[in-house]
């Protein structure tokens, strides 16, 4: 049984996701804390639960969603995992997050690039790799069949979609990723995304307005 945990982080309001099982072995994806307090609420969920970091995973190398990457590989001594051709993405930090106020002083280490890789685990649990390119090239979600659990990053919102407009974004691979890749698991999965409220696809499938525009013809991708 996995459970999930969400801190919402930073002024982008990113949504920094602990997944656990029965093994008290968890994955930290998108560590996205910025203040000490940030970073403190989630060391305290993660100690108060007796919970055992094994990795540091990310959904894209956006700077709102990598900013406690650092915090988190130091204080549990974990690898950190990206698809690479996000990696551009990681080592620009610094100059992307001035631009939107963030201080980035140190850019974390990838430890394991992730393009091509079928699975990540973490206890009894495995976290299928979902290619979603789109939002950024080396996207990625991760989903769990068994639990109907998917975790969606930027690519889906709660009634949106993640931009396309900033570099190496592209909107007819968004809805690509969407249609062909996360549509198809069935209305009943239940996502959590980088932003936002939780959904499910079946929600998505009627109320957001990127997908039925294009189911409804309206718009071609
Ligand atoms: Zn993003």
């Amino acid at each position: 049984m996995i459970t999930v945990k969400i801190i919402v982080s930073n002024p982008f309001q990113e949504n920094t996701i602990v997944l656990s099982d029965q093994t008290k072995e968890c994955i930290i994806i998108d560590a996205g804390g910025y203040t000490p307090q940030e970073n403190k609420a989630l060391s305290d969920y993660i100690e108060s639960n007796g919970l055992k970091p094994v990795m540091a995973v990310n959904t894209h190398g956006h700077v709102d969603h990598m900013l406690g990457v650092n915090y988190v590989k130091e204080r549990y001594g974990i690898p950190f995992a990206i698809d690479g051709r996000d990696a551009f993405l990681i080592e620009s930090a610094p100059t992307h997050g001035a631009i939107y106020g963030f201080k980035v002083d140190s850019v974390p280490t990838i430890d394991i690039d992730l393009q091509g890789k079928k699975e990540v685990r973490f206890g009894d649990t495995a976290m299928e790799i979902i290619e979603t390119p789109g939002h950024t090239p080396g996207h990625i979600c991760l989903y769990n069949k068994d639990e109907k659990l998917l975790i969606t990053g930027d690519t889906l919102f709660r009634e949106s979609i993640g931009r396309t407009d900033l570099p190496g974004g592209d909107y007819s691979w968004i809805m690509r990723s969407i249609l062909d890749k996360l549509m198809p698991l069935g209305g009943d999965v239940h996502f959590y995304p980088g932003h936002g409220q939780d959904s499910t696809i079946g929600h998505e499938a009627l109320y957001n307005p990127f997908v039925t525009e294009v189911l409804g013809g309206e718009v071609n991708y």
